[in-house]
């Protein structure tokens, strides 16, 4: 039997055919164009993966179930689109609608929750029975998974980590609250800290690498500059190491889950942040050894999450 899982990006949504170990078999994708109506994105959804199905010689009868995944709010229960950042409409029914294209079940949920699953099922939390996925992106995901079923609260909007406030009246969240995690823990927030520091050290080398415009600087700056040895960048990545540590003690006091998966861009930066952030967990949480702790790893399913995660919704 096969899945398939369709990955809704304000970019491009992704769409691919899912065995039951998460290997993909077939995947394709198509630009959103998110200034589009509903009718006709969720149009091209069921005539793109009706297509592929087609084409795969997988046969349709052998699709198992369909599974979102979207950034935003779904009614899981009732297969409707509540809210989704990135895309215009609001309210609509998606398991209704894509039933003209497939008679199995569909189902839908957050990709945060979708990434976790993937990690739980098929990625580095396989093994644990709870596990949390972060992404630590734009802004900061998160997915809770519990026996192979995500954890989305009686409304499915749990869990928002990224906005527990971690700083009291600290910076301005895109939610509307001061001092989330997410405003600290985000590439969007080392960008922002990277520019504050950067403000008041007008001799650091991250001038240089921003070509003197603080307009220039991206995630990786602050880490650049870093290794050669800037001050300025190395109290940036102080403070971004601390913040990203904080909400991660936080959330494995809250939940103890088994395994920890970080994923996102800037994950990317791989031991060089992560030590330094263990280092700051494993002191500041609040069961320490003999108890069993939980393991931080990086996430594996990469840009494949999406897909996988969201097939994996219907086994
Ligand atoms: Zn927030």
């Amino acid at each position: 039997m096969y899945y398939l899982g369709i990955d809704v990006g304000g970019m491009s949504i992704k769409v691919g055919i899912v065995d039951q170990n998460g290997s993909i078999l077939v995947k394709d994708k198509f630009h959103t164009g998110n200034e589009r109506s509903y009718q006709e994105i969720i149009r091209d959804i069921g005539e793109f993966s009706v297509n592929m199905i087609e084409k795969s010689g997988v046969g349709i009868e052998n699709i198992k179930s369909v599974g979102i995944g979207i950034p935003g709010t779904p009614d899981c229960k009732n297969g409707v689109l509540i809210y989704a950042n990135n895309l215009s409409f609001r309210n609509v029914p998606f398991r209704e609608d894509l039933k003209k294209y497939f008679n199995c079940p569909i189902y839908i949920d957050n990709d945060a929750n979708v990434a976790a699953l993937a990690e739980a099922v098929a990625g580095v939390c396989k093994d644990a029975s709870i596990s949390m996925t972060i992404t630590l992106g734009t802004g900061v995901g998160s997915g809770l998974v519990i026996d192979g079923k995500v954890y989305g609260g009686f409304n499915y909007a749990a869990p928002e980590i990224g906005h527990m406030v971690i700083v009291e009246d600290g910076y301005l969240c895109t939610c509307g609250r001061y001092g989330c995690w997410e405003a600290y823990a985000s590439a969007t927030g080392l960008i922002r800290m990277t520019k504050d520091i950067a403000q008041r050290f007008p001799g650091s080398e991250i001038h240089r690498i921003c070509n003197h415009d603080l307009g220039n600087v991206d995630a990786r700056t602050a880490f650049q500059a870093k290794r050669a040895g800037d001050f300025a960048a190395t109290l940036v990545i102080q403070r971004f190491t601390k913040h990203l540590a904080t909400g991660i003690v936080n959330l494995i006091n809250l939940f103890q889950p088994e395994i920890l998966a970080i994923g996102g861009g800037l994950s990317k930066e791989g031991d060089y942040l992560m030590d330094d952030v263990k280092k700051i967990v494993y002191s500041e949480i609040y069961s320490k050894d003999p108890v069993p702790q939980c393991r931080i790893e990086y996430a594996k399913m990469g840009n494949d999450a999406g897909i996988v995660g969201a097939a994996f919704l219907g086994l």
